[in-house]
């Protein structure tokens, strides 16, 4: 994965820490650790982002689905530990028909359980587009699961645009708008990484389709302001865009170049 994300010029790079539909990871080679800690170093590879499976759901209704989800939880933060000091990076989840403050809580547990002293990874919520009964759609519910979990201090935000649009926070116009606001619900000092994504649908449509970078209704323009904006610039960002390594290559070139120095 280093020498790939080497290879398209980028400097981060985000992994699933498994099959992103779940079931059991590989298990891991210390020596193959080892070496890519030494290339990353060597290459200045910054921040990994690793991307809990999309089908855990950590507020789920069925109890194996909870179990299954806390399971994996568990076990991903225990394999981050082998590379001390990123990121990572989960949707809260979706709390079915139980309503969100049942579905909060059930969050805060899944992450209570998982999470332990002296951990080197930081846990980030993933900003959500609000489809159907997902959780993380408001600045609000994210604010409130950090404040209720036990680690809060090991607890972040990953910014997702094209989520954001989705739900309703219009960064196309009034990104300094929507910074204020989740400096005043959340606290910009959580914010620790960005997933950079157009959207396929227009602003506030709780679709969640992701779109390549200036292809849809976020335009290459807000991505412009998104990359260079002082409280932004120098967070790491991370493409989830529709697209193949060679199609990743020239998005990061295009990014590149419209960074202002
Ligand atoms: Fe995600
Ligand atoms: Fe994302
Ligand atoms: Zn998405």
């Amino acid at each position: 994965m280093g020498k790939t994300a080497v290879k398209i010029g980028a400097n981060v790079f985000q992994f699933f820490t498994r099959n992103p539909r779940g079931g059991a990871a590989k298990a891991i080679d210390p020596e193959d650790v080892k070496a890519f800690r030494l290339f990353a170093e060597e290459e200045g590879l910054c921040t990994l982002l690793a991307h809990a499976p999309y089908t855990i759901n950590p507020c789920g209704a069925d109890e194996r689905v909870l179990n299954f989800a806390r399971e994996c939880f568990a076990d991903d933060l225990d394999r981050m530990e082998y590379t001390p000091g990123n990121y990572y990076n989960f949707h809260p989840g979706s709390h079915v028909k139980q309503g969100v403050e049942k579905g909060i809580e059930l969050i805060v547990e899944t992450l209570d359980g998982a999470m332990f002293d002296g951990m080197k990874t930081t846990v980030l919520l993933e900003t959500m587009a609000g489809k159907g009964t997902e959780i993380g759609g408001k600045f609000e519910e994210i604010a409130e699961i950090i404040s209720r979990a036990k680690y809060n201090d090991k607890l972040g935000v990953c910014l997702d645009t094209c989520h954001v649009y989705d739900a309703g926070y219009d960064i196309v116009n009034d990104l300094d708008g929507v910074l204020e606001e989740f400096d005043r619900v959340i606290g910009l000092e959580r914010l620790k990484a960005i997933h950079l994504n157009d959207s396929k649908n227009p602003f506030g449509s709780h679709k969640d389709r992701h779109e390549v970078i200036g292809g849809g209704s976020l335009g290459l323009k807000t991505f412009e302001n998104v990359i260079n904006h002082e409280k932004l610039r120098d967070l790491p960002f991370y493409l989830e865009t529709p697209n193949e390594l060679e199609g990743y290559a020239k998005e990061i070139a295009l990014l590149k170049s419209r960074y202002r120095d």
